[in-house]
């Protein structure tokens, strides 16, 4: 597919109507908080978006971000926002392997110099040279170093490459657990170990795929990022706590929690915070845009919200008890 087909042009190819189009604009529009009629903008902008060069670096990650974006189901607009990318370079998709893939690396950076995306999922191994993880030869700091001299936006995938994640995390009694120096990639920015880009963090493990496309589809369509909080996420899919939209939250309010995930009052709906939610403390949009197709989320399903897209997330869930690891600290006892 060429790099001057439009997204309208696209989903035609695709079979996507355009009733299916201006439903997901309509969506899309409502979960980034944009007034009513940003919609029809939303669907202008970005029915006549060409595609743009995406190269994506996994470093040290568990590959569920990249699970996550390919999720299983039906084609959706969503899905085919990713699909209308250009991923020239991407570890795990790409069919070209070894020498081939580093030259379609260089080959897209050559070409669409100043202007494409770079999407980083995994932290980055600092410590040692950075020799912990390598690609080819290269150092991870390495390939992101002079990756990203070239792109117009990086969007940092995943709690790994937001805040450092699990290969980051460093408990109170095993402060060196984090051998391989491992760094997000604003830290890196801010130290001033890589050049200053435009950076959307879109921190979760993994990231709801709709934030992932929606975020990108935002970018295509005014060609900015979204307003960012302070921790550099969009403020639409993370300026609410997921506790502010939980549909237990009445129950909270009532003094009702459930004892055990199997008790009666779990049965009846009952808020889960004693059990060990961190919805109260987390700030994403699952309950309102939710997962699989827009099926379930967790406090739907009956699990506590584990509070995944927060920079502390692996840190908390290494919590001690003064006798070592608990391992997790998501299931507290609390039966009376
Ligand atoms: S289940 Fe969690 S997110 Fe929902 S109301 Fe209770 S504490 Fe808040």
């Amino acid at each position: 597919m060429s790099h001057d087909e439009t997204f309208t042009e696209f989903l035609t190819r695709r079979g996507v109507s355009r009733r299916s189009f201006l439903a997901f604009c309509t969506a899309t529009a409502a979960a980034l908080a944009l007034p009513a009629a940003a919609a029809r903008e939303l669907a202008a902008n970005l029915a006549v978006a060409r595609r743009p060069s995406v190269i994506w670096l996994s470093f040290q990650e568990c590959t569920g971000c990249t699970e996550s974006l390919t999720r299983s189901g039906e084609p959706t607009v969503e899905a085919l926002i990713l699909d209308h990318l250009s991923l020239d370079y991407h570890h795990t998709l790409q069919a070209a392997s070894g020498e081939a893939a580093e030259q379609a690396r260089r080959d897209a950076m050559a070409a669409n110099w100043g202007s494409y995306v770079l999407v980083v999922d995994g932290s980055i191994p600092t410590a040692d040279g950075g020799v912990w993880s390598t690609i080819a030869g290269v150092t991870n700091l390495e390939m992101l170093r002079e990756t990203i001299e070239g792109a117009a936006l990086v969007i940092a995938v995943g709690t790994c490459a937001a805040f450092g994640g699990i290969p980051a995390a460093a408990a109170v009694t095993a402060p060196n657990i984090n051998q391989s120096g491992a760094r997000s990639v604003g830290e890196l920015m801010d130290a001033g170990e890589i050049v200053t880009r435009t950076l959307i963090n879109v921190p979760g493990c993994p990231p709801v795929p709709d934030v992932i496309s929606g975020t990108i589809a935002y970018f295509l369509a005014y060609g900015t990022a979204p307003e960012l909080d302070d921790q550099r996420r969009p403020i639409p899919y993370y300026g609410t706590t997921v506790h502010e939209q939980c549909p237990r939250i009445w129950h909270y309010r009532n003094g009702e929690f459930a004892f055990a995930f199997d008790d009666e009052r779990a049965q009846q709906g009952y808020c889960l915070y004693l059990l060990g939610c961190k919805g109260p403390e987390t700030r994403n949009a699952c309950p309102r845009v939710r997962w699989n197709l827009n099926t379930s989320f967790p406090m739907h399903s009956g699990h506590g919200c584990l509070g995944c897209s927060e920079a502390a997330f692996w840190d908390r869930a290494l919590a001690v008890d003064g006798s070592g690891f608990t391992g997790s600290c998501f299931y507290p006892d609390v039966r009376p």
